[in-house]
């Protein structure tokens, strides 16, 4: 069986990768990538790279030819990815690929998060395609949280905006992993699975744990969304990010991310990574 996997270059397509490689040989492995000097690694280990901006349906029909499951990772340019995504789906039913996978975001086609309208978008185009499909909606990447892990460290403080709210984060570790059952096993077809950790934490729960990590007390600053906006910007952030950023946690306030729970252990047989510990391998390593 062919496995594709796009963005394989990315910190997620990687862990993939590594993951599958534990149980698959890598001839059955396609790392479709945008940019060939980045996947060097990769066709040492002996994975197929093939070369496919999502800009170019006609390089990703080349680059699908054979595949039976094709873990297709949403791009990382905001804004853009509908064209892109338009691209990667309409290609792979000219290659006619057996299934599709998909990394959408939480609830997406019931939500009000900021990122969701691209995502939930590709899930209508996927379902329109008639291709066998699984979603796999992730919540947070507890290593999103890595500079709010640096700036406690330096001043045993964070700010934000995201009141009470809770997010069902995991390690990408645990994502990679069940990205991979998904893709290795039968029985997930037309299922749309809500990946979260097994805790959804809030933000006084993640200085708790940041302070274990770092070593010192560290405490969460709730602020109003203006005050967010006008503290990200004397960081030095443009004005847009800002206002993106500071939405994000709005979107948490009102519980966007806030579970189900459980998904990832289910399918990976394991608890999910901890808190403590996945922020624990994001802290840069004293020399
Ligand atoms: P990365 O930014 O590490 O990887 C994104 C991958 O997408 C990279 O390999 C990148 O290529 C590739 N890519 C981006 N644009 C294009 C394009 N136009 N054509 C071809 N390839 C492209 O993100 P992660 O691996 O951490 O996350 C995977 C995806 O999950 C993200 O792309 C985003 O959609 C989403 N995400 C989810 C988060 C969460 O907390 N759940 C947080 C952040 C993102 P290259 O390696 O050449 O840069």
């Amino acid at each position: 069986m062919t496995i594709a996997i796009t963005g394989a270059t990315g910190q997620l397509g990687r862990l993939v990768i590594d993951v599958l490689l534990r149980t698959r040989p890598a001839s059955e492995l396609v790392a479709v990538v945008r940019d060939a000097d980045k996947a060097v690694d990769l066709a040492e280990r002996g994975v197929a790279v093939r070369v496919a901006p999502y800009e170019s349906r006609a390089d990703l029909v080349t680059a699908f030819d054979g595949v039976d499951r094709l873990l297709f990772i949403s791009g990382s340019e905001a804004g853009q990815r509908l064209t892109q995504h338009q691209n990667v789906v309409a290609a792979a039913i000219e290659a006619g690929v057996g299934s599709i996978v998909y990394t959408s975001a939480p609830r997406a086609d019931d939500t009000d998060l900021v990122l969701a309208p691209e995502h939930k978008a590709t899930e209508e185009l996927i379902a329109a395609s008639g291709l066998a499909s699984t979603i796999l909606r992730n919540n947070w990447y507890t290593e999103n949280y890595a500079a709010t892990v640096q700036q406690a460290a330096a001043t045993g403080q964070f700010v934000g905006s995201a009141g009470d709210g809770r997010v069902a984060s995991a390690s990408r570790i645990d994502f990679a992993e069940a990205t991979s059952v998904v893709l290795t096993t039968d029985g997930h077809q037309g299922a749309v699975y809500e990946l979260g950790g097994d805790i959804a934490w809030t933000m006084t729960d993640l200085a708790a744990a940041i302070s274990e990590v770092v070593g010192r007390p560290v405490s969460y600053v709730d602020l109003s969304h203006d005050e967010h906006v006008a503290a990200l910007v004397e960081a030095g952030l443009p004005e847009g990010t800002a206002g993106f950023v500071a939405a994000l946690d709005a979107n948490i306030a009102a519980g966007a991310l806030d579970g189900p729970t459980g998904e990832i252990s289910r399918l990976i047989g394991r608890p999910s990574t901890p808190l403590v510990e996945g922020l624990r391998a994001v802290v840069p390593t004293r020399p």
